[in-house]
Formats: structure tokens, C-alpha cells, sequence
């Protein structure tokens, strides 16, 4: 089973009335590869993300995650399945310590877990220290520890990203999808994270799929890159190819 792909996108096309956002969008994911996608604005990488998430019906094409349908799936089961993601803007509570922001990840891992075990207090304290442990782990890998009782409004921008990317790994997921991790990050940062996603990818094998528009880093981190425009794929493969691509050049640069 491990051969096949970890995620196949089969011709997926949402429609939003008059729009087409995405137009038979095809291509698959292997298990522990970076894939970065790109493509100008209102290409419809965020439109694919959240056909990924379930939070859009796509209208035609099939997406299939360890071989089965996603259709089959509700969006709040999403991350039981395995896929995790982080948004644009990040999604985190101000005035809780980082510490708790990233155990509020791993609350959502299972359907019934949490909830369903609260009259049997000794599985839930089982599933705290769990989670605890668990936590630990995440602060320790991305470098939170010093930081780790402090509320995340004291923190960085770029550090309350680190806390996001936490939060998110709680659920374990199989498949990370990353909204801009570069954004709003100054250099040093963006160089950071660059370590840093390989970091997890390895230690955690994980299989992590991108949009950004810092093409720096899609460039340097990703074993295969997909390009969006209008829509449409334009291109697939290896960096360099995607790079080189003339109808990637002509999207990037608007030339006809
Ligand atoms: P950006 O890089 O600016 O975030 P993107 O590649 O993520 O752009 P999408 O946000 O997916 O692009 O948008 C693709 C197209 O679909 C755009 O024409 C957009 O206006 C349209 N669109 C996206 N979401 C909706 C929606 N909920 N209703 C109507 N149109 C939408």
C-alpha cells in the first residue's frame, strides 16, 4: 500500500457560478515529499486547499487520500483522517500560553476520544498525559520551549507561526498543508523555516503539501512543484523544471 501515492487530485474542478477556480486539476503526492504549490493570484491554490479540507464541494474529478475518496468524509473529519493544515492568518488564542495553544491540537485528533471518554476519568488523564507528552515534543522540535509558558501575544510573528506549525502537528496528521508559511517572515526567518520544515518532514515523516509565493523558498525546500493559473495546471515536476517551464515564465511575468 505504501507504494501508492499518499494523496491523488483526478481532474477536480469547482465551479463558484460563473467562475471556474479550478479546471480538471490532476496530480498526485508520494508519501514523504515536499510539493509546493504555486501559481499568480486567483490561480485557485486556496480553492484546491479547501477542497482538500472539505470545506468546498468540488463539482467534478475525485480526490483520493491513501486510496480513498475524500468525498466520503465531512470536513470535521478531516483531521481524524490525517490531513492537518495552518491558515493565512493564524488561528491562535492571545492571551493562552503556548503551551496550551498546542494541546488545543491534539483535541480534535480523534472523533470521539475526548468527549466521548469524560465519564471515565481514568482514560481521560491516561489521554492528557498523552497529549502532554505529545506536546512537549512539538514545543521541543520547533524550538518553543524557552517561550513555552509565555502568552502568544508576547511572542514574534514569526515565532507565533512556530506555535501554529505546533498546533498543527498535535493531530499527527499524515499530510500537512501549509497556507503561506513564509508570510510576513523576514529573511532570517523565511531561512528558518526552511530548516525547519525539512526538520519536520524527516523526524516526523511527514508528507507536506505548500502554497507560497516566496519562490526562494518553494524552490529550495520542494522535491516537486505544481503551478496553477487560471484554474489550470501549467506545470509539474522537479524545481528547476517548473522553474524553466515557459508557460510558468509567461504566468509569472504576464506576457502573452
Ligand atoms: P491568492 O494567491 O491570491 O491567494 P489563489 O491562487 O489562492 O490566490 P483562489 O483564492 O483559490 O486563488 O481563487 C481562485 C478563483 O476563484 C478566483 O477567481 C477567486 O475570485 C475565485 N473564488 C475563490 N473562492 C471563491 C468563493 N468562495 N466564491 C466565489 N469565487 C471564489
Amino acid at each position: 500500500a505504501d507504494a501508492r501515492p499518499l494523496l491523488e487530485v483526478k481532474g477536480v474542478t469547482v465551479r463558484f457560478g460563473g467562475i471556474t477556480a479550478l479546471d480538471g486539476i490532476t496530480f498526485s503526492i508520494s508519501r514523504g515529499a515536499i510539493t509546493g504549490l504555486i501559481g499568480p493570484n486567483g490561480a485557485g491554490k486556496t480553492t484546491l486547499f479547501n477542497c482538500l479540507s472539505r470545506l468546498y464541494q468540488f463539482s467534478d474529478g475525485e480526490i483520493l487520500f491513501e486510496g480513498q475518496p475524500l468525498r466520503a468524509h465531512p470536513a470535521h473529519a478531516i483531521a481524524a483522517l490525517g490531513i492537518g493544515r495552518t491558515f493565512q492568518n493564524l488561528a491562535l488564542f492571545r492571551t493562552m500560553s503556548v503551551r496550551d495553544n498546542v494541546m488545543l491540537g491534539g483535541h480534535c485528533r480523534s472523533g470521539t476520544g475526548f468527549l466521548g471518554n469524560a465519564l471515565r476519568l481514568p482514560s481521560v488523564r491516561r489521554e492528557e498525559r498523552m497529549l502532554g507528552e505529545q506536546a512537549a515534543r512539538m514545543i521541543d522540535l520547533l524550538d518553543l520551549g524557552e517561550v513555552a509558558h509565555r502568552p502568544v501575544s508576547d511572542l514574534s510573528f514569526g515565532t507565533a507561526k512556530r506555535v501554529e506549525f505546533a498546533r498543527a502537528l498535535m493531530s499527527r496528521p499524515k499530510l500537512l498543508l501549509l497556507d503561506e508559511p513564509a508570510g510576513g517572515l523576514n529573511h532570517e526567518e523565511v531561512d528558518g523555516l526552511r530548516l525547519l520544515l525539512r526538520r519536520i518532514q524527516s523526524e516526523l515523516s511527514l508528507t507536506i503539501l505548500l502554497v507560497e509565493h516566496h519562490m526562494n523558498l518553494v524552490m529550495r525546500v520542494s522535491d516537486q512543484v505544481v503551478a496553477l493559473d487560471f484554474g489550470r495546471k501549467i506545470a509539474d515536476g522537479t524545481p528547476a523544471q517548473v522553474q524553466a517551464h515557459p508557460d510558468v515564465v509567461r504566468a509569472y511575468l504576464g506576457v502573452e
